[in-house]
């Protein structure tokens, strides 16, 4: 499945633009399935109604586990890095991942869980987390994964729209110098849970927990009334392998599901191209499996391709800034998919950090989630790549179920903040405001997909309406994304923001990553989030947050400095009417900053800034709010 070099990958982007269907037969005969498909493709985007591979029966956790356990059953599955650097790190190989997988399945089957049925988990960054997911799959069962970090209100709101029958939850979770308590936030929830039967708890902590006699059960018992023979459910490739509720940061989360078949091909084929992943590799993506990126490319990715996949509890900073580049050191990483926001915290303590770590293991470097900032994009390469290592911006969203615009490890070349080229298979456009191709290069518009991919969202669950509102009624027949793209004079792509993050000055159109990115410039800054505001002369000015400076004499000479370095970077036209100074930006729980509430306080409409609850910090909203209202 791996591409060499750049000019097969040109060959294979044509050929899988000519002849989509038999480019993704070749990808899926690369699987195990237990019966083929008849038909590898219909589809239309009006209702929209996608399916992949109808007709094939297959197991996902078969492709992950069982088909790897004869030549590799002792090679390392999961490799678990503790939260507490002294604590042990553990390590399942596929052997007994399998082995805990089957008999999980039947602590689940025990439990009433039947194929089809929903369970929402909701765990610490423990292997028993991707034990539960697994479990789930072998037997057929739908998991709903939630971040470990939701406020009981959330998860009620997410168990509620799926019917989960079953949760999966721990005591509580080591979060750098904090515990955080699961089981009391569960309890809570499920205060307003009619349809859950049963809780499953794992020690975790082995903090004080409430255990009601006849809902709740200890993962720990319950594994020893089960044996581990726990068959491969024979499942549909549309039938529902996932529903994960989207990040918020846009309102009301949406729960985008992904069936099994198309997702698993997706899922693999990006993980081995994308990373180059090589056998006997480690590879660490450091995001949280509550996430997309954590499902794709922490659990089902790398073990369907039989790789060896890092988890980590804790977070980069504890014990110290110096945390996550130990963890490389110390399990001999070779590839590290991490989020800009963590490389900008980091890059933040200065290369103090990095003294005296080896950091050689390194091969290949990854970025996802947002928009790269140069600044970080160099600092990422010099400093951790030792600008020997191929550094991947990956774009792609829950919705993709996977990468889907980036460059291949080794084969692309890169530019830095560019997600440089789509992988073969996908099809991106660029449209104007009414819908109309942009053809051409060196031009901007709004980014759409005019072809199905295997790992595309088939639906929002229990809400069709609004999965074909969002995604496939702006503009006819195609997937709109919602970002906003460039695609420059070499044809490369740069993802410019949310295409609602669009600012519009004068009737220049600008994405406020770009705005953000030279302001991030500007030495001292760190980091920024721009929005627009009504103005009366321009249409819409820029307002910029930026996060406490380095004061440079004083407040209001530091702004201009800013004003310099924009005007420098960009142009006079991208300066920010207003700047503000704050100790800290409202993000959402996976590092992204929620820019709908930015916008409200640019706008002045403080009253109502809808659900704050997804917030890492609610707190830091009440500053903003405060200093924004001195603002002249
Ligand atoms: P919601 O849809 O609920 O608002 P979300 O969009 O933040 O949440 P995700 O699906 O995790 O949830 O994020 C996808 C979005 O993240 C993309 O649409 C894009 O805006 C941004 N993004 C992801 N990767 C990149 C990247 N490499 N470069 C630029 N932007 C990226
Ligand atoms: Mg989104």
């Amino acid at each position: 499945m791996q591409i060499k070099s750049f000019e097969e990958y040109q060959k294979t982007y044509q050929y899988s633009v000519d002849y989509p269907e038999q480019f993704w037969e070749g990808i899926a005969n690369n699987f195990q399935w237990k019966k083929k498909w008849n038909k590898v493709l219909s589809w239309n985007f009006s209702e929209p109604n996608i399916k992949w591979f109808e007709g094939a029966k297959l197991n996902i956790t078969e492709n992950c586990l069982d088909r790897h356990l004869a030549e590799n059953g002792d090679k390392p599955a999961i490799i678990w890095e503790p939260n507490d650097p002294q604590k042990e790190s553990v390590t399942l190989s596929y052997k007994i991942l399998h082995e805990q997988v089957c008999r999980f399945g039947n602590v689940l089957k025990k439990n009433g869980v039947k194929k089809g049925d929903r369970v929402c988990i909701y765990m610490p960054m423990v292997p028993e987390l991707a034990v539960a997911v697994l479990a789930c799959a072998r037997i057929g069962a739908v998991h709903s994964v939630v971040f470990g970090g939701f406020s009981a209100k959330s998860i009620a709101d997410r168990i509620n729209d799926a019917e989960c029958k079953v949760v999966i939850t721990a005591d509580g979770a080591f979060r750098g110098s904090k515990q955080i308590q699961l089981k009391e936030v569960i309890d809570d929830a499920l205060i307003g849970c009619p349809t859950v039967e049963r809780v499953i708890v794992l020690t975790h902590t082995r903090m004080a927990v409430s255990m009601l006699k006849g809902r709740d059960v200890w993962w720990e018992d319950e594994i020893k009334l089960v044996d581990t023979n726990c068959p491969a459910e024979e499942m549909d490739a549309e039938d529902l392998l996932f529903i994960l509720y989207t990040s918020g940061s846009t309102g009301k989360p949406k729960g985008v599901v992904h069936t099994i078949g198309g997702y698993m091909v997706y899922a693999g084929y990006t993980f081995s191209n994308v990373f180059n992943y090589q056998p006997d590799e480690v590879f660490f993506c450091t995001a949280d499996i509550g996430w997309i990126t954590g499902h794709s490319y922490i659990v089902y990715g790398p073990l369907s391709q039989g790789a060896t996949t890092l988890m980590f509890e804790g977070i980069p900073t504890y014990p110290d800034a110096s945390r996550m580049w130990q963890v490389v050191e110390k399990h001999k990483v070779n590839i590290l998919y991490t989020a800009p926001t963590a490389i900008r915290s980091l890059m933040s303590f200065g290369e103090e950090p990095l003294n005296g770590v080896d950091l050689s293991s390194l091969r290949v470097l990854g970025s996802v989630g947002e928009p790269i900032n140069e600044e970080a994009w160099h600092w990422f390469d010099e400093n951790i790549g030792k600008s020997k290592c191929p550094i991947v911006d990956t774009w792609w969203q829950t919705e993709t179920g996977g990468i889907m615009i980036s460059p291949i490890a080794f084969v692309t070349p890169t530019k830095p903040s560019f997600a440089t080229l789509p992988l073969p298979g996908i099809q991106p456009i660029l449209v104007d405001e009414q819908g109309n191709e942009i053809e051409g290069n060196g031009v901007n518009g709004n980014l759409c997909i005019k072809f199905p991919w295997p790992g595309m969202l088939r639906t929002t669950y229990g809400d069709h309406e609004r999965c074909k509102l969002t995604y496939f009624s702006t503009y006819k027949d195609l997937y709109f994304t919602g970002d906003g793209c460039l695609r420059d004079e070499d044809g490369y792509y740069r993802i410019t923001g949310r295409v609602d993050d669009v600012i519009n000055v004068s009737g220049h159109r600008i994405g406020t990553a770009e705005v953000e990115n030279a302001i991030n410039m500007h030495a001292g800054v760190v980091e920024s989030a721009v929005v627009g505001y009504p103005h009366d002369v321009k249409g819409q000015g820029i307002y910029a947050f930026v996060i406490n400076p380095n004061v440079h004499n004083d407040e209001d000479l530091t702004k201009k400095d800013i004003l310099q370095t924009v005007t420098r970077v960009i142009g006079a036209i991208a300066k920010p009417d207003k700047i503000l100074f704050v100790s800290g930006l409202p993000k959402t729980r996976s590092g992204k900053i929620m820019r709908r509430i930015l916008r409200k306080i640019a706008e002045g409409d403080t009253s109502n800034l809808g659900d704050v609850s997804t917030l890492l910090d609610p707190t830091v909203v009440t500053e903003i709010v405060e200093k924004a209202g001195q603002l002249k």
